[in-house]
């Protein structure tokens, strides 16, 4: 494959999407080797059709805000591939979403979707709209006025949207109840929905869980325990919380937080009360980190406008808060500091030059399509529920998210093992892996 003509081609024709080319970029180096092995693939253009999405539906969202005015957003679903399943990803709702940025977070959700091992095809989907400091009732109003543009493009065998930033189950439930009164049926189009009415349990808790899993693989291969540990996560938000919730409960150390105005760094962590309060304060006050960090200045750093990377030593790290959060700068001081681990929690987090640094310390780094896969995974658990008009119990979600977490490591391990050494590239394996699975069935499918 001539992988520099193949982008070049790409950059000419989508040349103001820096983060789409960014992912596809990562993807087409891993696979380019097995891609030139089966020249089937090259035959029928396979790479081309994997990377360009299916199709993009853009509109514009007008709604009326408190005081009478009209707003309008831009509004987007971008289904990239339903090769094994339904197009499934989240939506985002975020005042820096752009057509780049769907596009790079459907295409990794193709890949990811693919390593869980259920039927999920890849989407993704948002608004540049911001839920920041807006009432109640102007997000409802924005959430009907979403999917009354998009209802007619998605169904529980079509397009199965869930939340990502911005989108909890406050905004899932707006949704879903407009798209049942505009279809007049109850069905399970979209995920993450509440627990009385058709959601999974297990599922607000599951990326944040699910990456921890899949850290406690990754630690397995070289006999660490992560009893004890100094593990530094960014962001605030649900992958963020749950993971430091499960991190507490196994024994680490959780020395720091963020969100989008700075970085709370507790160099002797967080006590379990401490997480109560955060915790508390995020989801049902939707406060800043920076009032917890003025709350509990003697034992906390507070750092405005800034990530928590620098000003942390950690013996892990767990990116989860946004793309390209972690740039080579910071992997530098992470390793400095004696950084063993990154377990990414977000999409996309490190910068292809952070990736460089950890992949050259062989520290154990895991990207996002395969730590944070838990959430989508336990997204096609509900789907699997609601197609049978069945709940099940939290223990037996969370069981199957623990197999999922511990086959999408071993998928990481088959195709990522370097040949004459112990090594793993997390990253190779999972594009493989994700990408095999996928082409496959396109294969079989012929040119569609
Ligand atoms: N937005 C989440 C992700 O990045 C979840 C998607 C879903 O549950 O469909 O995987």
């Amino acid at each position: 494959m001539d992988e520099k003509a193949f982008l070049d081609d790409l950059r000419r024709r989508f040349p103001h999407e820096p983060e789409y080319i960014q992912a596809v970029e990562e993807v087409v180096s891993s696979i380019a080797d097995i891609y030139d092995r089966y020249p089937a693939f090259k035959r029928v253009n396979l790479l081309e059709r994997l990377c360009i999405p299916d199709r993009i539906i853009s509109f514009r969202v007008s709604w009326v805000d408190d005081h009478g005015n009209v707003r309008n957003n831009m509004g987007y679903r971008v289904q990239h591939n339903n090769a094994i399943g339904p197009y499934k990803g989240g939506i985002r709702f975020h005042s820096s979403v752009n057509l780049s940025i769907l596009k790079f977070l459907a295409f990794e959700q193709t890949f990811k979707n693919s390593l869980t091992t259920l039927a999920m095809g890849g989407a993704k989907g948002g608004s540049d709209f911001s839920p920041r400091g807006k009432s109640d009732m102007e997000i409802m109003r924005f959430c009907q006025a979403f999917v009354n543009e998009l209802w007619r493009q998605i169904g529980p065998d079509t397009d199965v949207p869930a939340g990502d930033i911005g989108v909890g189950a406050r905004e899932v439930g707006y949704m879903f109840g407009w798209y049942k009164k505009m279809t007049r049926e109850f069905t399970g189009t979209f995920t993450g929905k509440g627990l009385d009415f058709g959601g999974s349990l297990v599922r607000p808790e599951a990326t944040g869980y699910g990456n921890v899993y899949f850290l406690l693989n990754m630690l397995a291969t070289r006999g660490i325990s992560l009893e004890g540990k100094r593990v530094a996560i960014s962001g605030s938000g649900n992958v963020a919380l749950y993971t430091a919730q499960k991190l507490l409960e196994l024994g680490a150390k959780v020395v720091s937080l963020s969100d989008s105005d700075g970085s709370v760094v507790i160099p002797e962590g967080l006590t379990q009360e401490m997480f109560d309060e955060v915790f508390e304060l995020k989801t049902l006050f939707r406060g800043r980190i920076s009032e917890f960090a003025e709350k509990h200045a003697d034992v906390c750093e507070y750092y405005r406008r800034e990530r928590p990377w620098r000003h942390v030593k950690a013996d892990i790290a767990m990116p989860s808060a946004t793309q390209n959060e972690l740039d080579a700068d910071d992997a530098r001081a992470l390793l400095e500091g004696g950084c063993i681990a990154v377990s990414e929690g977000a999409n996309m987090p490190s910068t292809p030059g952070a990736i460089r640094e950890f992949q050259a310390a062989r520290i154990l780094y895991a990207p996002g399509k395969a730590a944070n896969a838990g959430g989508v995974s336990v997204s096609g658990l509900e789907m699997a529920q609601n197609s049978q008009k069945l709940t099940w119990s939290a223990e037996e979600v969370d069981n199957r998210l623990r197999e999922i977490m511990a086959d999408i490591h071993a998928q990481c391990v088959r195709y990522g093992k370097e040949d004459g050494s112990d090594y793993v590239d997390y990253l190779r394996g999972a594009n493989t892996a994700g990408f095999l699975k996928v082409a496959r069935a396109m294969m079989a499918q012929g040119v569609v």
